[in-house]
């Protein structure tokens, strides 16, 4: 587990323009943190410097109180969920889910072990065998979420995780996300539109717009204020 610190952080891309231009936002340890804002308001950019896949212009990020602008996205021990869920075709579920131990070279007997176990907490043990065509989206977005837990992640790093879903489906894993973050404890950072997950899955709320930290509160704050 560990805080995640942004101090003036700015991305620019090649052509100059800022799609982050000067966001400090502290969340905390075990804290749950939403990130809402119309389309090209910079979540997504500001997701992608926190896990790496995406160069920082300037100021300060820090996992766990260490500067991690220069590190490599492997060497910050962040677990990240795509909204396509960015699973291998290829590979078996099982193999899926246990393809960050693979890379992390962890011996076989505790791959097993850990994948049986977010195999257990995701209802997916009957699926293991399967390749990711022949699951449904419910069932990949389940696969995406036991990738991301299956190793000791110092955080958890959602892009729209269930905006693929259907409403029924959408409301289940969101149970789900809420119960696995409860019991695991791990800060989480969470980009979304929809409001009923930002009510009910954060501890707080952090509004983009352009660029900008809007505002920061809690869901109630938000969401009741006259
Ligand atoms: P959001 O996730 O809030 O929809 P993004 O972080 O994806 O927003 O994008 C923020 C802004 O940065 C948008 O205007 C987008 O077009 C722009 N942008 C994103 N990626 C790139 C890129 N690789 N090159 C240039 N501009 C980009
Ligand atoms: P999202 O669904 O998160 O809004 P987009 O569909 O806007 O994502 O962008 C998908 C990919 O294209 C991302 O990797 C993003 O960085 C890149 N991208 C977005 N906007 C631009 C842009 N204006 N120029 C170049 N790349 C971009």
């Amino acid at each position: 587990m560990s805080s995640i610190e942004m101090d003036h952080i700015v991305k620019e891309y090649g052509d100059g323009f800022q799609a982050v231009n000067d966001v400090s936002l502290d969340i905390a340890d075990g804290e749950f943190m939403i990130l809402v804002g119309p389309s090209g308001c910079g979540k997504s950019t500001l997701l992608r410097m926190i896990v790496g896949l995406e160069d920082i212009t300037s100021g300060e990020m820090r996992i766990g109180g260490a500067r991690v602008n220069e590190k490599a996205p492997r060497d910050r021990n962040l677990s990240m969920v795509f909204q396509n869920y960015a699973l291998y075709p290829h590979l078996s579920v099982y193999e899926n889910i246990a393809f960050p131990l693979r890379l992390s070279k962890t011996p076989n007997d505790e791959v097993e072990k850990r994948v049986n176990q977010a195999a257990d907490v995701l209802e997916l043990h009957e699926h293991l065998k399967r390749k990711p065509a022949n699951l449904s989206g419910g069932q990949r977005q389940r696969v995406a979420m036991g990738r991301a837990i299956v190793r000791d992640a110092d955080a958890f790093l959602f892009d729209e995780p269930l905006s693929n879903l259907d409403a029924k489906l959408r409301g289940q894993m969101r149970t789900e996300i809420a119960r696995l973050q409860r019991r695991l404890g791990i800060t989480t950072v969470y980009v979304t539109h929809d409001q009923t997950e930002a009510m009910t899955l954060g501890d707080r709320v952090c509004v983009l717009r352009k660029g900008l930290v809007q505002q920061v509160a809690s869901p109630r704050e938000l969401y009741e204020q006259p």
